[in-house]
């Protein structure tokens, strides 16, 4: 520990935000470029080493968080880089997507602010690459055994990633004309510019992984070809298929999946698109869901100039404390939280009641009219109680021209007859069945991410990648020193 009283000295301080008038005008991310590093090693240094550090085991990737906290104190970039990167394939990601799971565990968080964790390792992470601490890693020695991984969302890369570096070859399929999965053209460009994921891909290459682009397996390969021409295959294809909202007028036009509008708007920043087709440009605009892929469409039909924006929320509105009951201290407590997304549009008055929060809390949607022409006009909504029942006298009717269904995901997409092909066992709930070595029922398949575990987080999405990569390491050589940070069958520390 750098200084022993520097969480009695020293408040909790977090990186700002561009100013909201600000930073709705552009794509680019929300943080006030430079802000971060002249603060970074104070707050770094509030970290007690408390001796029995909660926030690894709150962290999927159990990094080494007291550790990096107290080089980043010392100003020692170098071996901070060294010891983040021990545990992260992709910390870059992580210190800007991550919700930090971490600082909900933080000793100090029992009683007082937690320490900034996901900021630092943002700085770590940032300050490795401008100094030029993550040359490309490729093997001593090559073993001669090949790998397949299908899909390039964080789970496939991070696979890929650590069995390249154990000197298999390595190529990963991806049906998108880009590699990156969600973080292509899911999360939004002000969440994550992705020259970040860019620059991490030219690394990998370098390394000696290789990409297949706009290549579905199962439609434009074969998935039984792709098993007899590799020793192995991960298939890390995530949970893409998405829920819907059986409610009358559901058929109109102007009622859209997020996932239909989130990657047309990505690739208008990504200069393939002049305009996203499904714009919220002049629209009055209800998403229905709560949770981030919500706010990731609010702040995307903010930039693109809304004239309304209210998102709905089925459950209550959280507290802003902790219950120490349900959710006691390390677990994640559901607090009332407020994205960058809901301070814009909070700012903004873009709710069309001009309330300060455009969201709507225990609402539910009873149906959408439309305009006559098969366009949605109105949605209409109803404030529910614990048990989801209507409240008598609470409907509402709100003007909706684009409405935006975020309902989140069941499972793997089946459409490609990848899983069909190779004969995959699911489970009830439709992810793919695996045992506790990652492996499926076919012999040399391996399943990870979000298409296994159900809809998840980058850093449980990365270290499905690091144990996927481990169980294949072994099944291939009989042994194997890469990490496996969690079992297939680990679960977010809960009550
Ligand atoms: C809009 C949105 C925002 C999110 N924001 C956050 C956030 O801020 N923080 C956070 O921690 N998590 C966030 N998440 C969750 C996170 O993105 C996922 O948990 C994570 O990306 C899962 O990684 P994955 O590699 O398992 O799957 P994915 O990222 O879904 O990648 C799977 C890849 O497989 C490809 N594929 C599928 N089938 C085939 C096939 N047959 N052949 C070839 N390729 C195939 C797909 O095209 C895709 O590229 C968000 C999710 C969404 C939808
Ligand atoms: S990856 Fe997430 S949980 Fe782990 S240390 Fe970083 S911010 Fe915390």
């Amino acid at each position: 520990m750098a200084d022993p009283k520097g969480f009695m000295s020293t408040p909790r301080q977090e990186w700002p935000r561009r100013p909201v008038v600000e930073r709705v005008r552009d794509w680019d991310e929300v943080y006030v470029p430079g802000a971060l590093l002249p603060i970074v090693s104070a707050q770094a240094n509030r970290c007690m080493d408390c001796g029995v550090p909660f926030c690894h085991d709150a962290c999927p990737l159990g990094n080494l968080i007291p550790e990096w906290n107290e080089l980043v104190a010392r100003s020692d970039w170098r071996a901070a880089s060294e010891r983040l990167h021990a545990t992260n394939n992709f910390p870059e990601f992580t210190g800007r997507l991550c919700p930090a799971p971490c600082e909900a565990g933080c000793v100090l968080a029992i009683n007082q602010p937690a320490v900034t964790i996901k900021n630092v390792e943002w700085a770590i992470a940032e300050r490795a690459w401008e100094e030029g601490f993550v040359p490309p890693r490729p093997p001593d020695r090559l073993s001669g055994k090949t790998v397949a991984v299908i899909g390039s969302g964080p789970t496939g890369l991070a696979a890929a990633q650590q069995l390249t570096r154990a000197g298999h070859t390595v190529a990963v399929y991806e049906k998108d004309d880009r590699i990156g999965g969600l973080l292509r053209y899911g999360i939004p460009e002000f969440k994550m510019e992705k020259r970040f994921l860019d620059r991490r891909l030219e690394q990998m290459r370098a390394e000696g992984t290789r990409f297949r682009t706009s290549t579905a397996v199962g439609r434009d390969v074969p998935a039984p070809e792709l098993r007899s021409r590799y020793d192995a295959v991960v298939v890390a294809t995530g949970a893409t298929a998405w829920r819907e909202l059986p409610v009358p007028g559901r058929e109109l036009a102007g009622v859209h999946q997020a996932m239909e509008y989130l990657p047309p708007a990505n690739r208008v920043c990504a200069g393939d698109l002049e305009a996203n087709p499904l714009s919220a440009a002049g629209r009055h605009v209800v998403i229905v869901g709560g949770g981030d892929t919500g706010a990731d469409c609010l702040g995307t039909a903010v930039r693109e100039g809304a004239a309304s924006v209210t998102q709905l929320d089925i459950y209550a509105r959280p507290g802003g404390e902790r219950d120490a009951e349900a959710e006691p201290w390390p677990t994640y407590p559901k607090l009332y939280r407020l994205s960058g997304a809901h301070e814009e549009a909070g700012e903004l008055r873009t709710a069309p009641a001009a309330d300060a929060d455009a969201r709507l809390f225990a609402a539910s949607t009873l149906r959408f009219t439309g305009d006559g022409r098969g366009r949605v006009k109105e949605l209409h909504v109803v404030e529910v109680d614990e048990g989801r029942q209507p409240v008598p006298g609470t409907e509402r009717v709100l003007p909706a021209d684009l409405v935006l269904l975020a309902l989140g995901f069941s499972g793997p997409d089946r459409a490609d007859g990848l899983i069909g092909q190779l004969g995959l066992e699911t489970e009830p709930r439709g992810t793919l069945a695996r045992d506790g070595e990652f492996g499926t029922n076919v012999p040399g398949v391996f399943a990870a991410g979000d298409a296994a575990r159900g809809q998840s987080l980058v850093v449980w999405a990365i270290a499905e990648g690091r144990a996927v990569a481990a169980a294949v390491d072994r099944y291939l050589m009989g042994e194997s020193w890469l990490e496996a940070p969690i079992s297939p069958h680990d679960r977010p520390m809960a009550v």
